[in-house]
Parts: structure tokens; sequence; C-alpha cells
């Protein structure tokens, strides 16, 4: 169960996860961030291909949900699915998966670590910002 990692819009961020950098898609024009990733800036009529930018791994919790009941052999029961907003650009929310049920609160600082999950994909993850990371 691993992503697309050479999608044309989307593959950036994954060659930056390889490299221990989290990324995040901006239109140069109108300093918006564009997420999901697109080659152009839904947002201004700029015309020019979106820059990627190195985001500083520091989120904050958006929502999350813990999921009891295992859907997929390659997620076991419990997870909880974690919604994060980035600090640098609170419209860029990333989801992330933490084993079991940890004690979460929306609104808390959290914090990114790259996972990796093998065959040359490593998948930005969050965890919270005061446990040490992984
Ligand atoms: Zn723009």
């Amino acid at each position: 169960m691993l992503p697309v990692t050479d999608d044309r819009d989307t593959a950036p961020f994954f060659v930056a996860a390889r490299e221990g950098r989290l990324v995040y898609a901006a239109c140069p024009s109108c300093e918006r961030a564009v997420h999901p990733p697109l080659p152009y800036c839904p947002s201004c009529d700029a015309g020019e291909p979106v820059t990627w930018r190195q985001a500083s791994g520091r989120g904050t919790l958006y929502g999350f949900t813990t999921v009891a009941h295992q859907v997929h052999p390659a997620f076991p029961a419990p997870y909880t699915v974690v919604l994060v907003a980035l600090d640098d650009a609170p419209d860029v929310r990333l989801t992330g998966m933490i084993p079991g049920t940890p004690a979460l609160e929306i609104g808390q600082a959290m914090r990114v670590w790259f996972e990796d999950k093998g065959q040359d994909v490593v998948l930005p993850q969050w965890q919270p910002a005061e446990e040490k990371a992984a």
C-alpha cells in the first residue's frame, strides 16, 4: 500500500521526503500555498508554475480519528489518522498515521518525522511535538 511517487504534480514532495525534507507547493506570484499541488496557481492568473518551498516540519493538529476495526491487512487496527496544518502554511493540511490510540488534543503542536516504507518510498508522518523523534 504505497503511494504513487512519480506523479508529475506531486513527485517533488516525495523526492524531498526521501531527503528528509518537508515541502509544499506555492505560487511564486501571489504567494499562496497550492495544496493539493497543481501545475499552476488556481487563485491568480500569473500563469507561473508553482514552486516548492521548504517547510519547518512544525504543525498544528487540525483533526484526528481512531480506526478501531481493521479494513486492510496493511493497516493493523487500532490506529489513529491525524490531519495536521503546517505552521508555515496553515492552508496546507497533511495526513499521517499514528499506531494505537494516542492521547491527542486538537490544536496541539505536532512535528514531522520521516518513515522509510521501503522500495524507495519515504512518507512524512506526524507525532506530538513533545515526543522524541522516532
Ligand atoms: Zn497565485
